[in-house]
């Protein structure tokens, strides 16, 4: 147990990334109430400036003492490692808010013998590493040089003491604590976040004189098939036919609290390819003021027909009602080019070349000339 403590702390100091000087002024101010008192008032200059006097650590590896147990005074403060579980939420959920029951393992302080592992009175220390949990063997590398090599006790594994095979809990087999089922009630709200993280303080893993961690919650928001989430704004693809681009439309949209939105175009507006509009206050529900709304973003892709959708005699009669075509002027020294379908995999003028230069060079040079 107490070196998994120690690879959380070495994991949590390397993660953040912050220097170990920092942390030391930060366990400093935390584990000294006078401290405390000083920078509560004034802040960490102030703790520059008038902290002289107390106990402070002089090398930052003090703080590797307290995770290790060193530090007598520090024992109080040590806690359990934070457990995070992902919840998998949709938008729908984010956007009404909800009630999720989550089943969670966690180790529970045994009732039978109170976190003892035993009978009262029959823990003691272990014999072989004096309840330090750790052996340390000495060993000569060379003449007068000594290696110390720290080893977690085999007589305890690490723990430090141990009970009489007789003597223990029947219910934890001398573990102290038991593996238990725990429901939380995890309460979405309106207008929750992808990622946002819900604590349930102290609910972590028990163990005997060690303050649970928490448990976070972290949500995981699925994919939605019609809306994307931006901010407190919703967005949305809508197809509509050229006739509707062009002479107005009616289309419905289906909230995500299962209303029907009318939407509609105003006579004689056109809406191009790609246009933006928006609703105000259909957007996602603002976290903590669920009344207010962010917009509803609907992004219009015309749908134009196929090709002839009209006959030939016909389209003058369309071009007569569409604004006219621009005219261009052709002379003799111009030139009358095809125009093809453009298919991006065809590129004719690169193949040739790869093929030229895996003459010269192999073929890795024509696979790097593709990718590039
Ligand atoms: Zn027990
Ligand atoms: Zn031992």
């Amino acid at each position: 147990m107490k070196s998994m403590l120690v690879v959380a702390a070495v994991g949590f100091l390397q993660d953040t990334g912050w220097q170990f000087k920092l942390i030391s002024q930060a366990y400093e101010v935390l584990s000294d109430p006078k401290k405390r008192d000083i920078y509560d008032q004034g802040g960490e200059q102030a703790i520059k400036e008038g902290g002289s006097g107390s106990p402070s650590f002089s090398s930052p590896m003090d703080i590797f003492d307290m995770f290790f147990g060193g530090g007598g005074r520090m024992t109080r403060e040590r806690r359990g490692k934070n457990v995070v579980h992902q919840l998998s939420v949709t938008l729908e959920d984010l956007y009404n808010g909800i009630t999720k029951k989550l089943a969670l393992q966690k180790n529970i302080i045994c009732e039978k013998c109170e976190g003892i592992g035993g009978k009262k009175g029959s823990v003691e220390k272990c014999p072989l590493c004096k309840g330090r949990g750790m052996q340390i063997h000495i060993q000569q590398i060379g003449p007068g040089m000594v290696q110390q090599i720290q080893t977690v006790c085999i007589e305890c594994k690490g723990q430090g003491e141990r009970i009489n095979p007789k003597d223990r809990c029947e219910d934890c087999s001398g573990a102290k604590v038991t593996r238990e089922k725990k429901i939380i009630e995890v309460h979405v709200d309106k207008g929750m976040k992808d990622g946002q993280k819900i604590l349930f303080h102290g609910e972590g893993d028990q163990e005997p004189e060690l303050e649970p961690g928490d448990v976070i919650i972290v949500l995981d928001q699925k994919d939605h098939s019609v809306f994307q989430r931006r901010g407190h704004d919703l967005i949305m693809k809508m197809k509509i036919q050229l006739s509707e681009a062009l002479c107005g439309f009616k289309k419905t949209i289906k909230t995500l609290d299962d209303r029907v939105l009318i939407i509609s175009s105003k006579s004689g507006e056109v809406i191009k390819h790609g246009d933006l509009k928006c609703v105000r206050n259909e957007g996602m529900p603002i976290y903590k003021a669920p009344l207010e709304k962010g917009m509803l973003i609907i992004q219009f892709l015309v749908v134009f027909p196929e090709k002839q959708w009209l006959s030939l005699e016909k389209l003058p009669q369309l071009e007569a009602l569409l604004p006219p075509r621009q005219k261009v002027r052709i002379t003799d020294d111009m030139d009358q080019v095809e125009l093809k379908e453009f298919n991006p995999n065809e590129q004719s003028w690169r193949q040739h070349r790869e093929a030229y230069e895996e003459d010269d060079d192999g073929p890795r040079a024509g696979v790097q000339c593709q990718t590039a």
